[in-house]
């Protein structure tokens, strides 16, 4: 069983982009700059924001944090956007969700300008990935993309489960794989037979945020299986795939943590350096 390290196809990537912001820098005396906007004290998004700022650093990109108090009217964060949209220093802004309930998620989203929507989540880029058009794509998502495409780079008429319809992970997994030619089925809370969906597949992947749902005798031998979830247990992180069975059949699956995760943040730096070339042009 290929045991896919994420963190190892992060360091691989976050390298080329150092390298490509190196060039980048040298043609046009600029680098790219991600903000992003943190608003509230939860832990774990802040947590993801160090690690996101840290990264970009890294690879050489210009990155500022904004922070707001959980209290924080609409308002300001709308106006903050808006500045930020006509802020020619930033190619790219992302707005840590969740947010506090008084603030409308979709009215955020919609205020990033599309061209600086490194989350992928603007009506506008939804729109694109589903129509094949250039844009950014869903950090998740294409992480994903990049370590199934890693393990098997023709992925013409395999037959591909996402579990979970999220705009975030499973609806914008199933356009990345139906654009390889990938038969995709999307599957939800509603679904009758999760596990027979689940052993027609090659390929499975599960953003559903339910400790070990995806048993051993669901998974078809050498599948690929991407375990997207983020589960607290009292064993410590564990992710939507019973990692122990299904590593005895799959032919690829990824662990957690150690797997989709670093891969995300590493295409935030690369969603961000796409926002640049893209307004550079
Ligand atoms: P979400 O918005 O809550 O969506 C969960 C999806 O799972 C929904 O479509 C839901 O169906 C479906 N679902 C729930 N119960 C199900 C069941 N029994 N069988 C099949 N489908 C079921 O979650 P999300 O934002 O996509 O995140 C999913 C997981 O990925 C979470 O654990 C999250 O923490 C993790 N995550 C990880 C990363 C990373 O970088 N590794 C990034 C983002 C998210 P309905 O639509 O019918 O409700």
């Amino acid at each position: 069983m290929i045991l896919i390290d994420g963190k190892k196809e992060a360091a691989k990537l976050r390298e080329e982009l150092k390298q490509e912001v190196l060039g980048l820098k040298n043609n046009f005396k600029k680098v790219p700059g991600l903000t992003v906007i943190l608003i509230g004290e939860m832990a774990p998004s802040q947590i993801y924001v160090r690690n996101k700022e840290k990264s970009a650093r890294e690879v050489g990109l210009k990155s500022e944090v904004i922070k707001y108090p959980e209290s924080i009217e609409e308002k300001i964060v709308l106006e903050k956007i808006k500045e930020l949209n006509k802020d020619d220093t930033v190619s790219g802004i992302l707005v840590q969700l969740p947010l506090p309930k008084h603030i409308d998620k979709q009215k955020v989203i919609e205020t990033i300008s599309p061209h600086k929507d490194v989350d992928g989540l603007h009506p506008m880029n939804v729109g694109n990935l589903s129509s094949g058009y250039q844009g950014s794509i869903p950090c998740t998502p294409l992480g994903c993309y990049l370590l199934i495409k890693n393990v098997e780079p023709n992925l013409s008429g395999k037959k591909a489960v996402m579990i979970g319809r999220s705009n975030l992970n499973g609806k914008a997994m199933a356009q990345l794989l139906l654009q390889e030619d990938c038969t995709v089925t999307i599957t939800h809370s509603k679904t009758k037979n999760l596990k027979a969906e689940c052993l027609a597949a090659d390929i499975i992947v599960a953003a559903v945020g339910i400790t070990e749902l995806v048993k051993g005798d669901w998974v078809k031998k050498d599948a690929i299986v991407i375990d997207v979830g983020i589960n607290k247990t009292e064993k410590g992180i564990v992710g939507d795939v019973a990692f122990d069975e299904v590593s005895k059949v799959a032919k690829a699956l990824t662990p957690v943590p150690g797997g989709v995760g670093p891969m995300t943040i590493a295409c935030l730096l690369k969603n961000t350096i796409e926002c640049f070339k893209r307004t550079q042009k």
